[in-house]
């Protein structure tokens, strides 16, 4: 019989979120003849993002529109998930590990008795046996996890499964489901975003992260220029979001965002065992120090000794001299 893996799609500012896409090309990777069912939740207008699960690699969408949807909440998103999974009886559901997908999966998978692989940065298939690899030790080693039975949730580090090409010419039913939404007790009255507007900071492919050198809010404003050059996110070390130079949305490490860009740059950060918990399974870290001794440098792949005054604006010149 054929077998079947849900996606659980999240949308932010009214799109849909890159993991969603990857959570389908992870699907892809645990079954690659598997069904792959995407599951889209929101107020209205869905069609639009269910149709892009389809471009993505989906087979065929779910999709449930409901005012008590509008916002994420866990017990609205639970009872909806809860619908379809007894549905639909797949053998695995996949998203993002995201704030949501942490604080939904593990609840969903306490409540169906089942399993929950977190984290995963990468997926193996020898035959019928599937190895999930996941980051432990806040990133200084690896495990590799078997599913051998049953239900299984899973959920991806953004920015480590590439996508599937879109391809427009797909085509899959989207059906929609009545659900009807008990009692929320969470009620979500306003979203308020402190994050700046621009790249999402936990899907930067760059991320330019400032630490307690950058020496005021001012002195981020080269780090932003550059990460504008770059296409890139701004990021900070619990060092400058305590000193205030920038708000706790930015801090990544271990009480903060994990991100795993295709570049990060560290800047005017030592490199505290804190900060590379959330950073350190970046492909290409460069720092940016005026010490030598910093002990960033250790897991860079780049090292510029100097002061990140000097050498931004020197950086931010030459790059946009090369992609002018
Ligand atoms: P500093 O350690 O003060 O380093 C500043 C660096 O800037 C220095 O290396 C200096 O040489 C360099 N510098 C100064 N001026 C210049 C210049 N002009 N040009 C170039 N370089 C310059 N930290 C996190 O980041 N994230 C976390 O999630 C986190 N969680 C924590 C959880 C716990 C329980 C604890 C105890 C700590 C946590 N920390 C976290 C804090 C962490 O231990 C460090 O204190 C913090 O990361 C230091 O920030 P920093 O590197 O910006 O500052």
């Amino acid at each position: 019989m054929m077998s079947k893996l849900l996606v659980i799609a999240e949308g932010r500012d009214g799109a849909l979120r890159n993991v969603s896409f990857e959570a389908i090309a992870a699907a892809k990777k645990i079954k690659s003849d598997a069904e792959i069912v995407g599951v889209v939740l929101g107020k209205d207008d869905l069609e639009d993002k269910a149709n892009e699960l389809i471009y993505h690699g989906a087979d065929r969408v779910v999709t449930i529109a409901h005012e008590k949807l509008q916002n994420y909440t866990s017990e609205g998103y639970g009872q909806a998930v809860l619908a379809i999974v007894n549905d639909e009886s797949p053998d695995g559901i996949v998203m993002g590990h995201t704030s949501i997908g942490k604080d939904l999966t593990p609840k969903l998978a306490a409540k169906l008795d089942t399993g929950l692989v977190s984290d995963v940065v990468d997926i193996e298939v020898n035959g019928d046996r599937v190895e999930y690899t996941r980051p432990i030790y806040s990133g200084k080693a690896f495990e590799k996890k078997i599913i051998t039975d049953g239900l299984t949730f899973v959920t991806i580090r953004p920015n480590n499964i590439p996508i599937l090409d879109r391809d427009e010419s797909r085509s899959g039913d989207i059906t929609t489901k009545e659900v009807d939404v008990a009692d929320i007790r969470t009620i979500v009255k306003d979203v308020v975003r402190k994050a700046s507007k621009g790249v999402d900071l936990s899907e930067a492919r760059v991320v330019v992260a400032g630490g307690r050198g950058v020496k005021s809010a001012d002195g981020f404003k080269p780090l932003y220029e550059l990460a504008e050059v770059l296409g890139g996110a701004v990021g900070a070390s619990r060092g400058a979001c305590d000193a205030e130079y920038c708000d706790y949305s930015l801090q990544i490490g271990q009480t903060g965002k994990v991100v795993t860009p295709d570049l990060y740059i560290a800047v005017g950060i030592s490199g505290a065992i804190q900060h590379l918990a959330g950073m350190s399974n970046s492909k290409v870290i460069v720092a940016i120090n005026k010490d030598p001794e910093a002990n960033i440098f250790n897991i860079a792949d780049y090292g510029i000794i100097g002061d990140l005054f000097e050498v931004i604006p020197l950086l931010i010149e030459e790059i946009k001299a090369v992609t002018v």
